[in-house]
């Protein structure tokens, strides 16, 4: 088949690399002419594990293009995939105007029968508003459908190969049936339903893992006030088969470029539809709420920020990305900056992507986390990247200034481990 995907952000440029792959002829389209003749040298926008060799073969093999151009990319393709952002608006809404735009910029030049389908995360009734949009650009007849993606981040590649499920929502059996033919080399279960039902299913999944952050939070937080350690919590109800041990992480707040958004417009999305009963704007404001809380304990743990030097690990929102957006970094670094501490930060893949934001409140950038705890008063660790897993504690504490605070804000460490050692340990809810 010939696709058109629109928008080669994390999931645009994932999708299209990967049906490529399939033997599909790809057109990938985005609006900067700077982007996509890096994307045709193999040179990517971001980090991602496996995906740059991924588009090297694929450009090289011919199946996968790149243009700023819909009258190049939109007239061969059977399917359009719309896979823009859709930031909160101010209001806390998604923001859909990306995905009206580029339904818009597409529809002149849709062929007979192509299938529209929005990989982006939208709530229901999207698909008809996108609908009324492309037909007052075009004649031809075309088909609407919802395929939500589910990929993570850090694993982006794998979990578009192998996805745990593919929900088709359509409803014209035509449709379903190319749509089954498009995924069928993709392994994992397919599940048609209402493209309604496919759009809510994405919003549910994120809150319900949202949630559980949120939850364990809680939990951490009382844990600390009776002297429990959460993480035996976690393995003592998670042997429980109805609950599980995966999937339990308490830190600082959940963050990246989806939960936030996602359960702000599903506690919007409740109101505007008349269920607004408040769960999820709770979840919401529990989460916003936490990480003041958070800072205020390790200021309290490091006595006051002003004239200490703070060594911080890890500045993406979740190891192995460099994608920075509503990371802890971006919230933790200009609090401790602006409480007159000398911050030195190190991350292995996402010091470019946080400059961006964080510009002179990191006095140092460092080449690694020895270099960044270099007379430091306290380390916080705040990505459980692999490198920080089994850091050389004897030789941090000698670089460290006298009676180093050690901030896990993973709860990768032992506490008694890093106590011998001669930290002062600080953790989430132990
Ligand atoms: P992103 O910000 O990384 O990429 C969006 C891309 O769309 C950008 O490259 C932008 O330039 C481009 N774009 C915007 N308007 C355009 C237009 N009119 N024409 C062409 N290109 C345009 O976003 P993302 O992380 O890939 O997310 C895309 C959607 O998928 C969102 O709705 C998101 O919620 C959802 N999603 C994201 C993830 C994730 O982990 N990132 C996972 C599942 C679902």
């Amino acid at each position: 088949m010939t696709i058109a995907v629109i928008g080669v952000g994390f999931v645009g440029l994932v999708t299209a690399a990967v049906f490529a792959k399939f033997g599909n002829t790809v057109w990938a389209i985005n609006r900067d002419e700077k982007k996509s003749s890096a994307l045709k040298r193999g040179k990517l926008p971001f980090f991602e594990p496996g995906l740059e060799e991924l588009v090297k073969d694929n450009v090289r093999s011919g199946r996968l293009n790149f243009t700023t151009e819909y009258s190049k990319a939109i007239p061969p393709a059977d399917i359009i995939m719309i896979a823009v952002g859709t930031p909160s608006a101010a209001d806390g809404t998604a923001d859909l105007s990306a995905v009206f735009a580029a339904a818009k910029s597409a529809a002149p030049h849709l062929k007979k029968d192509a299938i529209i389908i929005i990989k982006s995360t939208v709530p229901p009734g999207t698909n008809d508003q996108v609908k009324n949009i492309v037909k007052k650009h075009t004649s031809a007849n075309f088909h609407m459908a919802s395929v939500p993606e589910f990929l993570r981040e850090g694993t982006a590649v794998e979990d578009t190969l192998h996805p745990d499920r593919i929900l088709i929502g359509a409803s014209e059996p035509s449709v379903i049936k190319r749509l089954l033919e498009l995924h069928r080399p993709l392994s994992g279960e397919t599940v048609i339903m209402k493209p309604e039902s496919a759009q809510l299913t994405k919003y549910t999944a994120n809150a319900y893992l949202a949630t559980r952050i949120v939850f364990i939070n809680q939990i951490a937080d009382l844990a600390e006030k009776t002297g429990a350690d959460v993480q035996e919590i976690i393995r003592g109800i998670g042997l429980d088969n109805r609950i599980g041990l995966h999937y339990w992480w308490p830190g600082l707040q959940y963050g990246g470029s989806c939960f936030p958004k996602d359960v702000k417009e599903l506690s919007a999305y409740a109101k505007r539809v008349g269920e607004g009963d408040g769960l999820f704007e709770k979840i919401d404001r529990l989460n916003e709420a936490r990480l003041p809380k958070m800072l205020a304990k390790f200021e309290t743990a490091v006595g006051g920020w002003k004239n200490k030097t703070i060594a911080i690990l890890g500045l993406s929102f979740k190891p192995n990305t460099d994608d920075t957006r509503e990371a802890p970094s971006l919230k933790v670094i200009p609090v401790i900056s602006a409480g007159g501490a000398r911050t030195q930060a190190y991350d292995p893949q996402a010091i470019q992507s946080a400059q961006r934001f964080l510009e002179d409140k990191i006095n140092l950038y460092a080449s690694d986390p020895y270099q960044a705890v270099r007379n430091a008063e306290a380390l916080i660790i705040l990505v459980e990247w692999d490198e920080f897993r089994s850091l050389d504690l004897n030789r941090i504490k000698k670089l460290m200034s006298a009676n180093p605070v050690f901030i896990d804000t993973r709860n990768l460490y032992n506490p008694e481990t890093v106590t011998e050692k001669g930290f002062k340990y600080v953790g989430i809810g132990r």
